[in-house]
């Protein structure tokens, strides 16, 4: 998919950093992280490392940095990551959203189509005065996220307009969504897609499609979507889902992946998972290539709780820590050219670091259906630093 081009140079910056010569006044790195078991599936390394931060850049990643630091974390017994990537969040609904999923881990983020032309403006507003690197999905209806359901009036799908508030905020917007459930669509669902493909296409951005007990059935809707395009809540139960009758993957959902389309989780609240489709989807090996929150500011008393908590769902289905930290950093980078520094902690790249601790115990974990799962492991936000700064603490 997209190639980490702007590495080189990143990297090349990162290398000066560090011949830079300690002196009396300043300190030699701004921050080091000491002592952590480092997990970063972009560099293949899952080892106890210092990452050391130095102009709000990743500095040095090894196994002991004795230079001097303006200020430290201790991160002994703790997993240092990247900084996670959230790529199906609400978080530019409010202005509290941003800082707040910082305190998850949270150090980049798509809003997936809270607002649509008719309030992009205030939408970017929030997305560029957050701590973190947030974007935005315009949505395909003007309206954004309606009660009700804002595709039921096909109306609302305004080419003209959506290509307008992608115009007028090249610099945040990502991408467009379109949700496709019954109960947002109805019998739209295959007009609004087509109408959010004109809309991104000639600024060649990626669409993201809510799928879920849609009307028309899912292999009329993948054969619509392109290269790079995302499925967001992949777990949605029948009817038109993922899975047939028997519960076997549809052939077109396999081949809909081999040519590029990304599946995404999309935790959420309501109608978007339940286990068993979850459970199904993982032994056929029909994994998420991402996973995201559908959080917003509520989220703590939902299902969601917090990014990691979802990540944390993975690990009760089995799937090895360090593809669950994959899907949570890496490949959510790579889904979003602006997000194609972060997701790393290589040498040079924004340092954007989530420290997480991997707790042993009984956890239950929640689908959108009132369903219950046990899990012995839980991961839990411990500390976050965005563009090399410390996270407050959370509350
Ligand atoms: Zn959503």
């Amino acid at each position: 998919m997209l190639t980490r081009r702007n590495f080189l140079g990143a990297a090349a910056a990162g290398a000066a950093m560090l011949t830079r010569i300690p002196n009396a006044f300043a300190a030699t790195y701004d921050l080091i992280v000491k002592g952590g078991r480092v997990i970063d599936p972009s560099l293949g390394i899952d080892a106890v490392r210092d990452v050391a931060i130095a102009a709000g850049r990743i500095a040095a990643v090894e196994p002991s940095i004795t230079a001097d630091a303006t200020e430290t974390i201790d991160a002994r017994g703790k997993i240092v990551a990247p900084g996670l990537v959230d790529i199906h969040s609400h978080a530019a609904r409010t202005k509290e959203g941003p800082p707040l999923c910082l305190l998850d881990g949270v150090t980049g983020w798509v809003d997936a189509g809270s607002f649509g032309a008719d309030a992009i403006d205030q939408g970017a507003a929030i997305a560029k005065g957050g701590p973190n690197l947030g974007r935005l999905l315009v949505n395909i209806a003007r309206t954004g996220v309606a009660p009700g359901g804002e595709l039921m009036d096909i109306n609302r799908a305004d080419v003209s307009l959506a290509r307008g508030a992608i115009a007028r905020h090249r610099d945040v917007v990502v991408g467009v969504k379109a949700r496709l459930s019954n109960n947002v669509a109805g019998t739209n669902d295959l007009e609004a897609l087509r109408r959010a493909q004109e809309a991104a296409a000639p600024f060649n951005l990626p669409v993201m499609i809510h799928i879920g007990q849609s009307v028309s059935p899912m292999r009329a809707i993948l054969a619509l979507l392109k290269r790079g395009d995302i499925v967001t809540h992949m777990y949605a139960p029948a009817p038109n889902g993922i899975l047939d009758d028997n519960g076997r993957v549809f052939p077109e959902v396999l081949a809909a992946r081999r040519r590029g389309i990304v599946f995404d989780f999309g935790n959420g609240v309501a109608d978007h998972f339940n286990w068993d489709v979850v459970e199904r989807a993982m032994k056929q090996g029909f994994w998420p290539d991402t996973f995201s929150t559908d959080w917003n500011t509520t989220s703590r008393t939902t299902g969601v709780i917090d990014f990691p908590n979802v990540m944390s769902k993975f690990l009760m289905f089995g799937m090895p820590l360090d593809q669950v930290i994959a899907r949570s950093t890496v490949n959510a980078a790579r889904v979003f050219e602006a997000f194609d520094e972060r997701g790393t902690l290589n040498v040079g790249a924004p340092a954007d670091v989530a420290v997480l601790e991997l707790k042993e115990g009984s956890f239950e974990f929640l689908d959108n259906y009132k369903g219950t799962r046990t899990g012995k492991q839980r991961l839990f936000p411990v500390a976050t630093v965005v563009n090399g700064k410390k996270a407050p603490p959370r509350a």
